[in-house]
């Protein structure tokens, strides 16, 4: 597994190979989340709209929260400086407008427009996103206008009683507008978003996804309430994830700030079957932090 970080000012993105995918991102509860596929041309949700996602075409926003939205408008406006046509941002339908409205606020405040495409869809609506992929939007446990998204890859293979028949033949059966091929859906990512547990999770576009991305805001055993409250994902609910999600490979984000990050990999280690464990990567790995210099003893 590769481990890389790229500074820009204040921020940074963890990079890891994952499968055959690279997925990049940054993403702490509160602060900022924004994670990508580059290979695939799709980015899940914004943050701040760091620079290693701008050449990015196909935005899916999970939800409407200023950590993982904030960055939209900058989004739009940096495409047209790097020579890129508008982006895409992907979004519950009832979030479109309130966008589009916020974009022609930034059109007022600028004086000129940004382009981009704000497609407002509901849960199981596909969006083309290229020949052989799609998005498709999941509903999700974290209040309205929340949504995951998966993206699948689309081949079409010969029927298996025509696959004896020579290539004339084939041409011959076409003609006569004979379906000859079926399709079959790959589910490669499912981007979770912030979310409880919920059905979501038995969906086949999601559990069977190559790569699912779920987030664990909370580790300590005290704040299980809080988990609930806000509908996020408490460490306690991981093993009911891991046995619902299939996936080969489980990224978790949205750990909180304030979460050292040896103690999350222990937790994990405690909570889940060593089979589990290794299929979960902890994306948000932090450079060690710079020891603090005369911080008051706490009272
Ligand atoms: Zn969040």
């Amino acid at each position: 597994m590769n481990r890389a970080y790229c500074v820009r000012m204040q921020s940074w993105m963890a990079k890891k190979k994952i499968g055959d995918l690279q997925v990049i991102g940054r993403s702490v509860a509160g602060v900022e989340t924004v994670v990508a596929a580059p290979e695939l041309n799709v980015c899940f949700d914004v943050g701040r709209a760091p620079t290693e996602i701008i050449s990015i075409d196909n935005v899916c926003l999970s939800h409407g929260h200023m950590d993982h939205s904030a960055g939209i408008a900058y989004y739009l406006s940096q495409r047209g400086f790097i020579g890129a046509g508008p982006g895409r941002i992907i979004v519950a339908r009832e979030l479109a407008q309130p966008i589009q409205a916020l974009m022609g606020t930034w059109a007022d405040i600028e004086g000129h427009h940004s382009p981009g495409e704000i497609l407002g869809v509901d849960a199981g609506e596909d969006v083309s996103i290229r020949r052989d992929l799609l998005v498709r939007p999941f509903t999700v446990n974290h209040g309205a206008f929340a949504l995951g998204f998966s993206v699948i890859e689309v081949r079409r293979k010969l029927k298996a009683e025509y696959t004896d028949l020579s290539g004339p033949q084939l041409v011959e059966l076409k003609k006569k507008g004979i379906q000859i091929q079926h399709r079959i859906e790959i589910p490669l990512i499912a981007y979770c978003g912030d979310t409880a547990l919920g059905a979501f999770l038995d969906d086949p576009s999601v559990c069977n996804a190559k790569i699912a991305i779920i987030e664990c805001t909370f580790f300590d055993q005290e704040h299980i309430t809080r988990a609930r409250a806000g509908r996020h994902m408490h460490v306690r609910d991981f093993p009911e994830v891991m046995e619902r999600i299939k996936s080969p490979d489980v990224v978790v984000t949205h750990l909180s700030q304030r979460t050292d990050m040896r103690v999350a990999r222990r937790v994990m280690d405690d909570t889940l079957s060593e089979a589990d464990r290794a299929r979960i990567t902890i994306l948000m790995e932090r450079p060690p932090r710079k020891p603090r210099s005369a911080a008051p003893p706490p009272k």
